[in-house]
């Protein structure tokens, strides 16, 4: 039987923060509004994540709020690589070892996902999230075609990725959009994953929770032991 494949979130699971909410600290610092976006970001964070408003819409009114280049996102990457998740790095060489049948799949985006992930084992064309729009180095918007920017997007991507019911696939994450894999049956086993943030619907729902990086690999290595 073919080995398990397993599709991992990237906000608050693989990394220790939501990344967009942390570009927006990072664009807004000099802001005198800042507190006022900042909070109307997180707060559309929230709204999306727990199905309150839909997904495309919270992503463009946060988008909306914030002006920013190629250079505040070379300098988030740099900054999420030190907020991944403890354990993550140092296992790089186990995340090598099983990249084929790890895909990323984020409502964030590949501008900085790829760039953060891709050194510690991930590859590139397994890592599925949103494409930002640029005009020369300024950020002019995003890819709303793209599924993930909109709810439901999570199963459609692993649709096409050749994934379906009972092949065994497992999902990890800690938000509602990575529940939805396991509502719609696109996969077998979800794992909430609380390290960084506990929802009850999605602790509620799950067939396991774990709260460490060392847990979820000790899992993985359970379910691709023959
Ligand atoms: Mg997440």
């Amino acid at each position: 039987m073919p080995k398990k494949q397993v599709i991992l979130d990237f906000d608050s699971t693989l990394c220790a923060v939501e990344s967009l909410d942390a570009l927006a600290d990072m664009v807004l610092a000099d802001d005198p509004d800042s507190e006022a976006k900042v909070a109307e970001i997180e707060r559309l964070t929230s709204l999306g994540m727990s199905g309150e408003l839909p997904l495309s819409e919270s992503l463009a009114r946060r988008l909306a709020i914030l002006t920013f280049n190629r250079g505040h996102v070379e300098r988030l990457v740099e900054s999420l690589r030190q907020k991944l998740t403890p354990g993550l790095v140092a296992d790089h060489q186990w995340i090598f070892d099983h990249g084929e049948h790890l895909h990323v799949v984020s409502g964030g985006f590949v501008d900085w996902i790829v760039p953060v992930l891709t050194p510690f084992g991930f590859r590139t064309e397994q890592i599925h999230a949103n494409v930002l729009f640029w005009d020369a180095d300024v950020c002019v918007g995003f890819d709303q075609h793209h599924p993930l920017s909109r709810n439901g997007g999570k199963p459609e991507v692993v649709q096409q990725l050749g994934l379906g019911p009972n092949m065994g696939t497992i999902a990890v994450g800690d938000g509602i959009s990575d529940l939805e894999l396991k509502r719609t049956g696109h996969v077998d086993q979800f794992v909430a994953f609380t390290a960084h943030a506990c929802r009850d619907v999605v602790v509620r729902e799950a067939d396991t929770e774990v709260s460490s990086w060392t847990g979820l690999r000790e899992i993985l290595d359970q379910a691709w032991t023959p």
